[in-house]
């Protein structure tokens, strides 16, 4: 079986990966290094670029823990240099050797990797334009199946065009070389707050501009509090029910225009205000693919469109945009191609983080969710301020949450707002994978003392009350 993949990111290489396994002859066509924009662009280097700011965490609870650092014991605010250029250096060299790591595990596997950009010309056919690297020239490839796994782009607005210097997309935050002085965030989804965190413990002053009444409007509202008001303390303005019109640059200055006629002035301005699905040139219409309203590939469960020989993974597809559900989607199209017996992907069971400090990390059912749909749920939510390492770690904001069916107490969802929340998320994430209920999450060993000892009480409280006991 041959397979032609457009796209190189976790939707296009983890498929690879699975294809070639399976002993499919694999082709990837990808325009960068593998890893694609989620490697070398976006997931990769914000995370990167967030732990340098983690390094705040310390210096800010230090003194309370009795450790001063020389030249700074009894000053409230610690003095700090941040050295932009080592960062933002630290940040692209680790995208690019974990693009290569990528690239040689591919290799190894087998698989055949062009450097071009690849457009579909019919139903088993990729026409690939070969990028410079790869000597130039147009070259058909063959395939019994396609994948398209072609990414996003960031939103742009037709009234905010950006210049790369003051008026930034989230990809060329990494040009910056200097900590802005002001930097206005229009935007208030995962990606704004995440850099909002980051240029807040940098020094910057940072102005969220959020067209809702709150920020993070589509997560866990407890724990989108909880994130506004660490932000608050820590001196960011959040400007609330304010919709951008327009973004001008004036002279060396970035101005947003409200709708409602404000103004907010800034030395930079950052625009995170969504992806869009990358399809432009892949040729579905002339294929009949069908896209949704916003222009994303429509998919079924196993990732087929509605061409039978043509599958799309990742955000391509729209349907929640994450490197985790890419990869899944690609590994399910693959095993559904290659004969294996493979179950649509549980999109009840979805686990994601925001990585603001502390983080938001979900999985499966909200608490909203489930107020809108009329899903039966019974909620039981635990502070961390109890948690013995959260005292010792002096790092009390954030709780744990979880939600269960009524009766049989199988876990539905939950939040976690903690330090590392995107690691804690794991034993409820996989409880709800699993429908495990509230007391076998609750029987299982958690260490003492720990974070996820909040959850093992959680869970044993959350029994107690839907199962009458979390004996058993
Ligand atoms: C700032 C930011 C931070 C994020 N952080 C996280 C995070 O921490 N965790 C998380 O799970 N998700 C995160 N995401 C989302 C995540 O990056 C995406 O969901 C993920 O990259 C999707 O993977 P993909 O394979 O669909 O596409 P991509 O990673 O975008 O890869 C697609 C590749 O295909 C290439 N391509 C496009 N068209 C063609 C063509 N015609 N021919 C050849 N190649 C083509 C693109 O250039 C790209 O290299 C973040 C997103 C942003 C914007």
């Amino acid at each position: 079986m041959r397979v032609v993949i457009v796209g190189g990111g976790p939707g296009g290489y983890e498929a690879a990966l699975v294809a070639a396994d399976l002993g499919a002859e694999v082709t990837v066509v990808n325009d960068e290094g593998l890893g694609g924009a989620c490697v070398l662009w976006d997931c990769v280097p914000s995370k990167t670029l967030l732990t340098s700011a983690q390094a705040f965490n310390t210096l800010e609870t230090a003194p309370s823990l009795g450790v001063h650092f020389e030249g700074m014991a009894g000053l409230e605010v610690p003095r700090y240099e941040v050295d932009l250029p080592t960062i933002m250096h630290r940040v692209r060299d680790l995208a690019l050797a974990q693009s290569e790591d990528i690239g040689k595990r591919v290799s190894a596997a087998g698989v055949r990797v062009v450097l071009g950009r690849g457009r579909v010309v019919g139903p088993h056919a990729v026409e690939v334009r070969h990028l410079a690297g790869d000597g130039g020239g147009v070259e058909r490839l063959e395939g019994d199946a396609i994948l398209l796994a072609t990414g996003s782009d960031p939103r742009r607005m037709d009234t905010a065009p950006t210049d790369g210097e003051v008026i930034l997309s989230s990809q060329d935050v990494y040009k910056l070389r200097e900590v802005p002085e002001h930097l206005v965030v229009v935007g208030a989804g995962a990606t704004g707050a995440e850099y909002a965190t980051a240029f807040l413990r940098f020094g910057a002053q940072v102005t969220f501009v959020v067209s809702r009444d709150r920020i993070l409007p589509t997560e866990d509202r407890d724990a989108a509090l909880v994130v506004e008001d660490v932000f608050e303390r820590r001196g960011l303005r959040t400007v609330k029910n304010a919709r951008a019109a327009k973004v001008e640059r004036i002279g060396d200055r970035g101005v947003v225009h409200l709708e409602d006629g404000r103004t907010i002035e800034g030395s930079h301005v950052l625009l995170t205000i969504g992806q869009v699905a990358q399809t432009s040139g892949l040729g579905l219409e002339e294929l009949g693919i069908r896209t949704d309203k916003v222009g994303a590939v429509i998919v079924d469960g196993v990732s087929r469109t509605s061409v039978p020989s043509i599958y799309a993974a990742g955000d391509v597809t729209a349907k929640q945009m994450l490197a985790s559900v890419a990869a899944m989607q690609g590994r399910i199209a693959m095993y559904h191609l290659l004969g294996q017996a493979v179950a649509p992907l549980r999109w009840d069971a979805v686990a994601a983080t925001i990585f603001t400090d502390p983080q938001i990390a979900t999985v499966g059912l909200s608490e909203q969710r489930a107020a809108e749909t009329g899903i039966q749920v019974e909620v039981d939510t635990l502070p961390l301020a109890g948690n013995p390492r959260a005292k010792m770690s002096n790092r009390l904001d954030g709780f744990v949450k979880l939600l269960a069916r009524p009766g049989s107490g199988t876990i539905a969802g939950g939040a976690v707002v903690a330090g590392y929340a995107s690691d804690l998320i794991a034993p409820i994430s996989e409880a709800c994978a699993n429908r495990l209920t509230a007391s076998q999450l609750a029987q299982a060993f958690q260490i003492y003392p720990s974070f996820a000892g909040s959850i093992q009480e959680c869970a044993r409280r959350l029994a107690v009350r839907v199962q009458g006991s979390y004996r058993y």
